[in-house]
């Protein structure tokens, strides 16, 4: 058998790098996700507050998130944190606590 490549095939393997190279590179640029849990500058009776509420960043109630609620501000800008009238620090638009009030429809 001949272990040798020939140019062709070492042009053939290198464009199917190449285009490896391309769509991992585009999987990799998929926004990360949203971490809305950085509580280092509330003060400590804010954090106490987030967690009797039992703030979290995902609801695990279905129909019941922070994007739903009456007391969440959206962000400014897409992909970034919001926050809340109620619960103080960094809130992600998926997120829940035991204050949920749906918004009006
Ligand atoms: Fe989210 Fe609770 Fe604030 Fe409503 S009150 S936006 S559910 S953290």
């Amino acid at each position: 058998m001949d272990d040798k490549l020939s140019r062709r095939d070492v042009i053939q393997k290198s464009a199917a790098l190449g285009a490896l190279a391309v769509f991992g590179a585009g999987a990799c640029n998929k926004p990360a996700a949203l971490v809305c849990t950085d509580t280092s500058s509330l003060a400590p009776a804010d954090v106490q507050v987030r967690t009797a509420l039992a703030y979290v960043d995902i609801s695990t109630e279905a129909g019941k998130t922070c994007n739903g609620c009456q007391q969440f501000v959206p962000a400014p800008q897409p992909g970034t944190c919001g926050t809340c009238k109620v619960v103080k620090g960094p809130i992600d638009p998926s997120g829940n606590c035991k204050s949920f009030v749906a918004k009006p429809t």
